[in-house]
């Protein structure tokens, strides 16, 4: 049965470590032996994050059921250590959608559809039949954007009613907001953290905590102010100031009691939480020092979000082995503008050739690609990264002059990598690719073996191109082989034979997603060991 709710809004600015605060207290309750799944709320009007710029948003991380999401699902599943749904990625055009259609249909015959109680009511439903279809202790639901926001008013106010409706010992709100140092005068200043509770008070929600995001640890005055000002006692204002890492978020909330509180709310008893394993891993990845240098080549380089689950993956695998990726960031269009020489490959241990879309940067990304392959420096293609690994080896190995991707040049004589069959027909850009999770069936004795040692894994897709099966033949004569194939015969890893070269992967499915604190991912730690010339 469902015990609680528990929203975090934001305040003052966006960017606050909402994800991170909603992450930490998902992990905080799982370590407690509590069911724990959460929401995120997108208050903007697109259906899902698929269709949005990651220069403008970040990454869109994909779920196991292939929902394009907002990166903090990738937060909360890295966090929680669990396996989320599209339905866990809340957006205004997905509630507007289906409140449109339901008006079509005629199921609010004779009424005038308004965002209250309509709307809100539609909100409320999606909340409360996830909490229940997925059999949660508690929903943890955090509202993006910062209060204040029009978008976000629908969303407020719905979560408003349900404290009404589920009673106060079933709801618990946690505002989370930022404390600014004056430069000037080193002095954190409260009043931002106290208009946005006011903000939020005008709305009609009370919050039971309030979490101040700060360059150092909350000095007493500020929280003695900000409980004041928020009609809170002091043990109810927390401290959430700059850490080495974000993976100890968790450990500092814990230390100030903040699942105590919500519990004691709730009514329950607090049975402790038994957090070694993750002091482990935080441990292990701040004493993980020697440095690996790695390349990142890509073309949403000057927003380091939008690669964000593969940054943290490497982070895994890094704590796992102790290894401290360094990385390098290239950005591919500069390559091609001759504004950086390949050069830069001689100075790293290892690169990365980024997934992505669209003909920007590509000639940068092969030209790299080459150097990477002939210089025998481990490297890792992730989707397009992968695909376009291949077309540089039709070009310059095979010998097929101008081949290429048809999403870059649709008119080439060797279109190695090609349109997915069925998207041809296509026309709808939104939640049209391939995507989610499906299996991959891996060949024995292949780099791709070693690196899962198993014959079945799961992986995550979002592509719509894929590599043409004509081409196989061709490219596995030469050295580059397919080491894993989905049940439709879709070519899923390649890679070079090892005795060409000591680690050239291509993975279609971007398997960062599915890496872990706890459990690192395979290719990632793979990629890394041979980026660190370790052995076995
Ligand atoms: N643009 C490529 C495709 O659609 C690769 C996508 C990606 O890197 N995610 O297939």
């Amino acid at each position: 049965m469902v015990q609680g709710y528990i929203f975090i809004t934001g305040g003052v600015l966006s960017s606050v470590g909402k994800g991170i605060v909603t992450s930490s207290l998902g992990l905080l309750l799982k370590s407690r032996g509590f069911h724990v799944e959460a929401i995120k709320i997108d208050p903007y009007i697109n259906v899902d994050a698929g269709t949005m710029n990651p220069f403008a948003h970040g990454e869109v991380f994909v779920t196991e059921d292939g929902g394009e999401t907002d990166l903090d699902l990738g937060h909360y599943e890295r966090f929680m250590n669990i396996n989320l749904s599209k339905k866990h990625n809340i957006t205004t055009g997905q509630i507007y959608m289906s409140v449109i259609n339901k008006e079509r249909r005629g199921d609010y015959l004779g009424q005038t559809v308004q965002v209250i109680p309509h709307v809100t009511n539609e909100i409320k439903e999606r909340i409360r039949n996830l909490a229940k279809e997925r059999n949660v202790d508690f929903m943890i639901v955090e509202i993006g954007g910062t209060v204040g926001d029009i978008e976000g008013l629908p969303f407020l106010e719905a979560v408003r009613q349900m404290r009404l409706e589920e009673g106060p010992s079933r709801t618990f709100f946690i505002h989370v907001a930022l404390a600014p140092i004056l430069s000037t005068t080193g002095e954190q200043k409260t009043k931002p953290v106290q208009h946005s509770v006011q903000e939020l008070r005008r709305i009609g929600i009370q919050p039971d905590a309030v979490i101040v995001r700060t360059q150092r640890p909350l000095e007493a005055e500020a929280r003695r102010k900000i409980a004041l000002y928020a009609t809170l006692p002091e043990d109810h204002v927390l401290s959430n100031h700059d850490l080495d890492t974000v993976y100890r978020v968790p450990l500092i909330l814990e230390e100030q009691g903040l699942p105590k509180l919500i519990l004691r709310k709730f009514g329950m008893k607090d049975p402790g939480a038994d957090l070694s394993e993750w002091e482990d891993f935080v441990e292990r990845l701040m004493k993980a020092s020697k440095p690996v240098k790695i390349a990142m080549i890509g073309k949403y380089t000057k927003l380091r979000d939008s690669y964000i689950s593969i940054i943290e993956a490497l982070k895994h695998a890094g704590a796992y082995l102790g290894l401290k990726p360094v990385l390098k960031w290239i950005e591919a269009t500069e390559i091609e503008r001759g504004k950086i020489s390949l050069d830069f490959i001689d100075e790293v241990d290892a690169a990365i050739v980024l997934p992505g879309f669209g003909s920007r940067g590509v000639e940068g990304k092969i030209a790299s690609l080459q150097r990477l392959r002939e210089s025998k420096t481990p490297t890792l293609g992730i989707c397009f990264g992968m695909q376009l690994a291949a077309v540089e080896f039709a070009r310059n190995v095979l010998g097929l002059k101008d081949a290429h991707s048809q999403e870059i040049n649709p008119n080439t004589p060797h279109p190695v990598i090609h349109l997915l069959p069925g998207q041809e027909r296509t026309k709808m850009l939104g939640g049209t690719m391939r995507l989610g999770a499906s299996p991959i069936r891996i060949i024995k004795g292949t780099l791709a073996y070693e690196l899962y040692g198993r014959e079945i894994v799961y992986e995550r897709h979002r592509h719509r191109y894929e590599l043409n099966n004509k081409y196989v033949d061709l490219f596995e004569e030469h050295g580059l082989k397919v080491s894993g194939w989905s049940p439709e015969g879709l070519a899923e890893f390649i890679e070079l034979d090892r005795r060409i070269h000591p680690f050239y992967f291509g993975t279609q499915p971007h398997t960062e997603y599915k890496s872990r604190p706890l459990s690192p991912g395979p290719v990632f730690v793979g990629f890394l060991k041979a980026a660190a010339r370790l052995n076995g």
